[in-house]
């Protein structure tokens, strides 16, 4: 029995985080959202190469496909591999067969020309004709002036901007900051901490969340514009459906499926085409929210393109051999953990 849907979109991804799971134990335990950062996130993205993004971004495509996502919304940040950094993930994506719109988050952690150099990688790419939102990591490292640069270009490029907001503590100035200049085309990342709505669309990632300890962010308080993303812990969808239906049951009994549903196929407004993708699940009511929200592993079985082509068969990619990815992604992630211990 199976049953068959439109292809998933993942709202927020971090392709270039795929090679971090079983990474070396950081020198300090992180205690706080601000230490999980430093002691894992900024220590990871500073070793990264683009052969590095390259297998990264090459294996989460295809877990995302195997998953029946087939549009990613991502966000990247490689601060010694700036330039050309967004044509590798896109390439990567292509190759599998999986939609993908990127965006480089930029910042000034590493100073004033980091920023720079980050905004320039998003209007390269855009201008030249690749699908994208101006990337920022976040207000909290960013100046004004950064913002207002990183805004102004998302309104000459025509597209939004992807901004993690008042994801923990360090960043609750971010709604304050960010009034004024935020868009409807906007994708606000968690917003865990944001107390009065900005103008956009909220991505909320609640496996991340959890895993952060930084609270429950009640999406449901922003009404009709939240979807759903995994920021960067694979994509499987109807997985992080569950969790986000679930999540929103410990906070409230009476929540329904179908709200966490709705958040779901809003992924469809960031990616539109992929409503016209078609996933075979392993399941007969794999399109049904109350069933889905309580049968863990449905798997996808089959994946064909809006355009007719199969990407997924039997649950194996077909453009890409399956065993030759993982086998570089683990080589890859061998070399990144010795450069980072
Ligand atoms: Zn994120």
């Amino acid at each position: 029995m199976s049953s068959t849907t439109s292809g998933m979109v993942c709202g927020h991804h971090h392709l270039y985080s795929t090679l971090a799971r079983g990474m070396p134990a950081p020198p300090t335990r992180p205690v706080d959202f601000r230490s999980i950062l430093e002691q894992i996130w900024w220590r990871l993205d500073v070793e990264l190469d683009l052969e590095t993004i390259r297998w990264s971004a090459m294996l989460g495509a295809v877990e995302a496909l195997m998953s029946g996502t087939t549009g990613i919304v991502d966000h990247h940040e490689s601060p010694n591999a700036i330039e050309g950094s967004l044509d590798v993930i896109a390439d990567a994506c292509a190759e599998v067969g999986v939609r993908v719109v990127c965006s480089y988050g930029v910042t000034e952690r590493h100073g004033v020309d980091g920023g720079r150099r980050g905004l320039a990688e998003n209007e390269r790419f855009i201008r030249a004709g690749g699908r994208g939102m101006v990337g920022v990591h976040a207000a909290f490292t960013c100046s004004d002036g950064l913002l207002d640069d990183a805004a102004g270009l998302a309104r000459d490029l025509g597209v939004g901007m992807h901004i993690h907001v008042a994801e923990g503590p360090d960043d609750r100035d971010a709604g304050r900051r960010l009034r004024g200049i935020a868009a409807p085309d906007w994708l606000l990342v968690h917003c865990v901490g944001l107390e009065e709505p900005l103008p956009g669309r909220i991505a909320h990632n609640p496996r991340s969340n959890m895993n952060n300890a930084v609270g429950y962010a009640r999406p449901a308080r922003f009404g009709e514009s939240v979807v759903l993303g995994t920021d960067g812990i694979g994509s499987d969808m109807l997985e992080e459906f569950r969790l986000a239906y679930v999540a929103h049951r410990s906070d409230d009994v009476t929540a329904s499926p179908e709200t966490a549903w709705a958040w779901l196929t809003n992924g469809h407004d960031l990616i539109p085409e992929c409503r016209d993708d078609s996933v075979t699940w392993s399941y007969d009511m794999a399109d049904s929210a109350w069933h889905v929200a309580f049968t863990p592993g449905v798997r996808a079985l089959r994946v064909e393109s809006a355009t007719g082509e199969v990407l997924l068969d039997n649950g194996r990619p077909t453009r890409v051999d399956l065993a030759e990815v993982r086998a570089k992604a683990a080589e890859a992630a061998q070399n990144l953990f010795r450069r980072l211990s």
